[in-house]
């Protein structure tokens, strides 16, 4: 971002981020409405505010990363919640995508293996007023079994695999978004649940996400 840009208004600076997230492939007038009015340098550390409006993944507490607007958009998309929906997400992190599906679906349920981020991201969430996510610190491989089948899953951390546990906690006609792979950069796959217990995969390109870890971080 320029320094001119950077003496523009958030509103210029929102309007941007919408138009560029059009240019991209996100045509859904709910999702762009979900996403302009998810204030994102709330989630973004002090340090790298002035990129909060950046089309970027941008570094968050303990290693990890708030996602790029532009995969938010094109995910939440692609999960196709509405009112009804009950969705799970795995990652947390921030909070930024949680509090983009919060305002589409009927409840978010949303787990992290970090303490840290789940405690600013909750605060961040009950600033935003949304009182529909219920979040938990656990290990999200494993997903969420006392809550499901849920209607849509959301992976935010590269699966290293085929989520198959997840996919067992998806109703018949589920939608699971999530990057698979073991690499730096994954696939952004998207299984449509045929109704009969199989699924249509989709690929829908090439994603970097932070691998999804195996059970609770340690540290704080
Ligand atoms: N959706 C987030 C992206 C966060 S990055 C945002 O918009 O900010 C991915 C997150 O997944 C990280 O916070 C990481 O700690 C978390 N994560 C990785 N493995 C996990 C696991 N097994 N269970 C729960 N969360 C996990």
């Amino acid at each position: 971002m320029t320094g001119e840009d950077s003496h523009d208004n958030p509103e210029t600076r929102m309007a941007r981020l919408v138009l560029g997230l059009r240019s991209g492939g996100v045509s859904d007038p709910k999702v762009l409405t979900a996403v302009e009015k998810t204030p994102r340098d709330l989630f973004v550390p002090e340090l790298f505010q002035e990129r909060s409006w950046e089309d970027s993944a941008l570094p968050i507490a303990c290693g990890q990363t708030i996602s790029q607007p532009l995969i938010v958009g094109l995910m939440t998309q692609a999960l196709n919640v509405d009112g009804r929906s009950r969705v799970l997400e795995i990652g947390t992190g921030s909070g930024y995508q949680t509090a983009v599906l919060a305002r589409l679906a009927r409840l978010v349920y949303s787990l992290e293996r970090y303490r840290t981020l789940l405690k600013e991201a909750d605060e961040r969430i009950r600033t935003l007023g949304l009182l529909n996510v219920i979040t938990r610190f656990s290990d999200g491989f494993t997903g969420w079994p006392e809550q499901a089948p849920f209607d849509r899953i959301m992976v935010t951390a590269a699966a290293p695999e085929t989520p198959t546990a997840l996919l067992t906690q998806l109703k018949p006609n589920g939608i699971l978004v999530a990057p698979v792979g073991r690499g730096p950069v994954q696939t952004l796959k998207r299984y449509v649940g045929d109704g009969e217990g199989g699924f249509v995969v989709e690929d829908m390109g090439d994603v970097r996400f932070v691998p999804l870890l195996p059970g609770v971080a340690r540290e704080l």
